[in-house]
Order: structure tokens, then sequence, then C-alpha cells
């Protein structure tokens, strides 16, 4: 099986697929494409950036198409009455982080029919919007977790009807800052359903805690054992102070091409900030994202980055997962992540489908063994770079006071216990749920 045809898709979807430039699966759509459409559960370990996306969509997609080919009497799939207005969608698809669920409803309007309705669902956004959207239920709802827990804690979503689940960058959905949603939404399920997990890294203990999400899953690994993709080159830098970093970074956002876009991940929100405003002279050029910007900012930055009106993105790593953008060709770590997954996944920003990208961290003299060390461990390979000749700062652009927090302010580092959190993707503000305890709200350094 080595084209899209030969799956034996619906032909009006293989031909979708073959419009959009997609003829050969790539090999974990190979693999999980017909698994999936024999209604197993799976869970996927797969590079990022090798199409892990359409790996779940596609047999959404199919699944519907096929149903809607066989429906004759009327019901949830008939042609003509679309889902009953009492029922819920069919598919739940969760993510971690609001911008990769609107991604991933927005790839699968791509190649689905109108007749596989849709919504995606996150916090930051009001929410009476979407009741609305939910009087008539999609087939296919795309959330986060915390967004989706108010909409089905107020009645507004029924998960009932939900047969089929996705959980998208597993790892960090069964992770410490999303367990407990992520068992609350699994509590509000069907037990009789599918249960697909795909994640480019896996921890020993979520395949535990996956076990009991799941009924005997099909493992899928491709490339076990390679955390990145080989199209990128790795390079690091040591530098003496948080000036050259900063010089640094300037010089190789300066360097790239027409065209050719960065992303430059810190590990706290004050770090992007004062980065964005020393590199900000050309305002026009560099955004920034956190999970302290309004939703409304991060999708106009987002969504500037994505239109090249933007060509350098700093940011937290609330854009470190799943976010597939074009020209992507080089990620700069501003210090040593703080652990190897991190790493792995904000390099996944580029060298995608196979293109080629760059990474560059930028690490300080005691970093550098515990770098070298999560290297060996990763099995890929590094080179240490002498510094370029270094560009001169811009004149800093002022912090926006309100922006501005105090770093003392944050006391959790991941070192610390329970440091680990949930990544700005789901700041839910201060709207109590039902059943959760009150002051549940999570805040996150990113
Ligand atoms: P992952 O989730 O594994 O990180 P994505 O699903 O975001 O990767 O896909 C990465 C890129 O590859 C996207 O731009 C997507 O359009 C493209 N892509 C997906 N499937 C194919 C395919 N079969 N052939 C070519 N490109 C593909
Ligand atoms: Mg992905």
């Amino acid at each position: 099986m080595s084209t899209f045809a030969d799956m034996n898709l619906q032909p009006s979807l293989a031909q979708r697929l073959i419009q959009a430039g997609l003829t050969t699966p790539t090999p974990v759509q190979m693999a999980a494409i017909p698994v999936a459409l024999e209604g197993r559960d799976i869970m996927a370990q797969a590079k990022t950036g090798s199409g892990k996306t359409l790996a779940f969509l596609l047999p959404i997609i199919e699944q519907v198409m096929r149903r809607e080919a066989l429906s004759t009497a009327p019901g949830p799939y008939a042609k003509s009455g679309g889902p009953s207005h009492s029922a819920g969608p069919k598919f739940l698809v969760l993510a971690p982080t609001r911008e990769l669920a609107l991604q991933i409803e927005m790839e699968l309007r791509k190649y689905a029919p109108a007749s596989v309705t849709s919504l995606s669902v996150y916090g930051g956004t009001p929410i009476e919007r979407q009741y609305r959207a939910l009087q008539r239920p999609p087939l296919v709802v795309v959330g986060t977790p915390g967004r989706l827990l108010d909409l089905a804690g107020s009645g507004h979503l029924k998960l009932g009807g939900v047969t089929f689940l996705v959980m998208d960058e597993a790892d960090q959905m069964l992770d410490r800052g999303f367990l407990r949603d992520i068992q609350r939404i699994i509590r509000l399920l069907p037990a009789e359903r599918q249960t697909l997990l795909f994640s480019a890294t896996f921890s020993g203990d979520i395949q535990t805690l996956a076990q009991s999400m799941q009924r005997d899953p099909a493992r899928i690994a491709v490339d076990p054992g390679i955390n990145s993709p080989t199209t990128i080159v790795h390079a690091y830098y040591v530098v003496q102070s948080d000036q050259v970093r900063t010089q640094l970074v300037h010089t190789l956002l300066h360097a790239l091409k027409g065209g050719e876009r960065s992303m430059v991940f810190c590990d706290q929100k004050y770090k992007v900030r004062r980065l964005a405003a020393h590199l900000g002279g050309e305002p026009a050029s560099i955004g920034s994202l956190t999970g302290n910007h309004s939703q409304a900012q991060r999708e106009r930055t987002l969504g500037a980055f994505r239109a090249g009106k933007i060509r350098s993105l700093v940011a937290t790593d609330v854009a470190a997962r799943g976010l597939d953008i074009q020209d992507v060709v080089q990620v700069i770590h501003y210090e040593l992540p703080t652990n190897p997954n991190s790493y792995v996944h904000r390099t996944g920003r580029t060298g995608r489908a196979e293109k080629e990208g760059s990474t560059f961290l930028i690490l300080s003299q005691s970093e550098e063994r515990e770098y070298l060390r999560m290297v060996r461990q990763l099995k890929i390979e590094t080179t240490k770079l002498a510094l370029p000749v270094l560009a001169a700062l811009p004149t800093p652009a002022p912090m926006p006071a309100s922006d501005y927090q105090d770093p003392r302010a944050r006391p959790r580092r991941s070192s610390e216990p329970g440091g680990r959190r949930s990544f700005g993707g789901e700041n839910r503000g201060s709207a109590h749920r039902p059943g959760a305890p009150v002051g549940a709200t999570r805040h996150s350094r990113y």
C-alpha cells in the first residue's frame, strides 16, 4: 500500500488529497489509518512533522463518509438531517494548546466535506459563541480540556455519544498539568469507544497510564529511537553573558534569507518579553507569543507569522507543540530547555515534512555538559560553533508596562516538584466550573 488511492478511501476524499498535492501517505499514516479504520485503539509515536494529524483525521473523515454512503434511513449520519439536536459529537480530539486545537480543526476543514461538521473550542474566547455553535452539535469537536469541561459542565456539550477519542500530543495531555481534566473527560465518555494517542515522545509513565484508557491498542512506532527528523542540523554556541545571548539571537535572525522564518524559544514568559523588547528595533518583523497575551493577540501574532508578515516569533513552550508553520528554517533555544522532550518538540517546529531545518542552542558554560548528555540520550549529533561576528542590537523597544512581571514573582521552576505546567494553553480565567474546587485555575509559566 503506497498511495492514498490504495487505502480504500472514499474516492472523493482520495481526490481531495491528491488535489492538495498529497499522494503518498507518510509512514505513520500508512501504519495508523488502516488500523484505525478497523476500529482498533492506537498508540502511535512518530517524529515531529511526520503527518500525525492526518493519520487521525483521515479515519474520522472516512468513517463519516462511509456511514453517509451507507445510510439511507434517517439517523445521525443521514445526509438530509445531519446530527439530531439532542446528540453530541461522535468524534472528540483533545489538544494541549488553543493554537493547536484551532490548527487541527483547520486541517480537518481542508480535507473534509461540509457534512463532516466540526467546531474547535478553547479558553480565552467568548464561551457564549460556543454555546450557540453547540446548539446544533457538530460531528467533530476539537478542544482543549479545560474549555471542554466547562462546556460539558454547563450542559452545552454532551459527550455521551463520543465513540472516537483522539489525544494529540498525548504525553503532554497525560502529564500532571492535564491529567485530572483528562480523567474527568474520560468519565463522561462511553466505555465503548475507540481511543487513539499520538505523540512524538512518550515516557514510561505515560504508557502505564494510557493502558487504563485504551483496550489492546495497536502500538505504532515509526523510526523508534530517532527523536528528531534527520533533516534537522543541530548546533550550539557557548556564551559568557546574557548580552551576548541576545546579540547572537539578533545575528542569527538577520542571517535569514527572504521568506525564511525563525522561532526562538525561552523557558519563561518574562524572558520572552525581555528578548522581544531587545530585538524589537524592527517591530514589524518580530512577534512574541506567551500565555500572558490575550487570545485575540495570540491569534493575531500567529496569523501574522503564518502569513509571513512577522519573520521571527519569540515564544514560550506554548508554541512548542504541534504547530505547523511553513518555512520555519531555524529554531533557536535561548537557553538549555528544561527537559529533552521540550528540546524535541521546540526543535520539531522546523524540518517538517522532510524539509531541511537547523536548530541552535545558546548555552552558558555550565549548561554545556548537561546538553551533551541530552544529545547522547536523544541519539542526535551536534556541533559546537564559534561565535560569529555579532551584529549590534537595535535600540530596545520600551517594554509595555502592563506586560511586565517581575521574574522573582514567578517562583515555580520546573526542577521543583509540580513545576511542570500546562503550557499556558488553558488559562481559564476565574470562571468556576461545576464540580471543580474553587481556585483550581492553573497558572502557567508559559
Ligand atoms: P506532526 O503532527 O507529525 O508533527 P503534521 O501532521 O503537522 O505533523 O504534518 C506536518 C506537515 O506535513 C504538514 O504541513 C502537512 O500538511 C504535511 N503532510 C501531512 N501528510 C502528508 C503527506 N502524506 N504528504 C506530504 N505532506 C504531508
Ligand atoms: Mg502534530
